[in-house]
């Protein structure tokens, strides 16, 4: 019994700290704006900023108190051993069986996520996916993840009936390997869904050139993304391994930015690539990673736990669900408040750099056009900064630029 009143606390405290973000997030729509960034929104667009998130974090909170009453449902009522037992015996296929109840009751989720694209993000403009896209992405996500949880949670199974203890470190490894191959994989996962093309030549492309080679990179491709069938929300990234890279534009960035301020986006991501920022977030998620393992194990390791949810023995499934639904849960806040806290200082060196180029100005007003485009917060309180924003405000942001310019002088 003790181990269902745990996980029932447990869950209550998951919801009230994701209702504590909610309500930290709302608040920014009453907190002052800055002076240096008041000229990003005039009145009426502010007010609609107001509106949007307001709608938004309404909807979070839907969300979460649905999502908290399955689970609580999902647990009190050992549905997921009651489930298992419709299934015919073996590790396997009752690990099967559980992962699939998990995936089946977050399709109950799913419309907030439909309300969320389709109604809100519609309302205000920036959803340009249509129904069909909407749901097709729903099913491959849905898919995926199953396959990727039933893979993991098989592996685990595999590795802790031959290895025993020993299997944290092994599954550790595993995971690390895992987080290597999404990095790997991701550029490659994201030519699935859109469509990639060159960029014509030109001013931006020489430029984007001049600033990678002068570094020492070698530039294998500068290609554009068709983002604008999903969104209206503007993005570019680097791809590749060590000094040779692809860049990748968002077709709504190259419509928004002009070519200096492209360029004054890359000089601050080249800033990343320079301190090897990338390198130290792995390292970061790898502790993560290693603390999945650890958490894995000490569930593993007591029986009885298995016992009180109505399971005979073992179920890997309902293990992988736990440490996912509650353990994972209860940590990641405080994985977060270091991680995000390191990718803020990350943040300032990178704009330091971009400065350092010369791209100060151009920075700025890029920074100010990305934050219109995506109807970024100008006003975060600080309590919400500090547990769950990985880029500092806008507005502190501008206020370093500008101090490392006065320094460059
Ligand atoms: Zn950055």
């Amino acid at each position: 019994m003790v181990y269902k009143i745990l996980a029932i606390i447990f869950l209550m405290v998951i919801f009230a700290y994701k209702l504590l973000l909610t309500y930290l997030r709302q608040l920014s729509t009453q907190n002052p704006i800055p002076a240096n960034v008041a000229d990003i929104y005039d009145a009426e667009t502010y007010e609609k900023w107001c509106a949007y998130r307001s709608e938004k974090n309404r909807l979070t909170v839907l969300e979460s108190f649905a999502g908290f009453v399955v689970d609580v449902v999902l647990f009190t009522t050992d549905a997921y051993a009651s489930f298992a037992s419709l299934f015919p015996k073996g590790v396997e296929i009752q690990l099967f069986a559980v992962l699939l109840l998990s995936t089946l009751t977050a399709i109950l989720t799913l419309p907030f996520t439909y309300y969320d694209t389709m109604k809100i993000e519609e309302k205000y403009g920036f959803n340009k996916s249509s129904a069909k896209t909407f749901w097709a992405d729903q099913i491959k996500e849905f898919i995926i993840s199953l396959g990727i949880l039933f893979l993991l949670t098989w592996i685990l199974s595999l590795l802790h009936r031959a290895l025993g203890d020993w299997m944290i470190v092994a599954f550790a490894g595993v995971l690390c390997v895992l987080i290597l191959i999404i990095v790997f994989l991701y550029p490659l996962l994201s030519r699935i869904n859109n469509k990639f093309t060159p960029l014509e030549e030109g001013e931006l492309r020489d430029k984007l050139t001049a600033l990678l080679t002068k570094h020492g990179y070698k530039v294998r491709a500068i290609e554009v993304m068709d983002g604008s069938r999903r969104s209206t929300k503007a993005n570019a990234y680097f791809a590749g391994f060590g000094k040779s890279k692809s860049i990748v534009l968002y077709d709504t960035l190259i419509d928004k930015l002009t070519p200096d301020e492209i360029c004054a986006v890359f000089a601050h991501e080249l800033g990343h690539g320079v301190h090897h920022d990338t390198l130290t977030g792995q390292i970061a998620s790898f502790g993560q990673m290693i603390a999945l393992s650890v958490l894995a194990w000490l569930t593993l390791r007591s029986e009885s736990l298995f016992a009180q949810f109505g399971f005979n023995g073992i179920n890997y499934g309902f293990a992988v669900i736990l440490l996912l639904t509650i353990e994972f849960a209860l940590l990641s806040p405080l994985y977060s408040l270091f991680a995000n806290a390191l990718s803020r200082r990350h943040e300032y060196r990178a704009d330091r750099f971009a400065v350092s180029e010369g791209y100060g100005e151009h920075l700025i007003s890029a920074l100010k056009k990305l934050t219109q485009t995506d109807f970024g917060d100008v006003s975060p309180v600080p309590l919400s900064v500090a547990l769950e924003f990985s880029h500092p405000p806008l507005s502190q942001r501008i206020d370093a630029i500008e101090k490392a310019m006065e320094k460059q002088k």
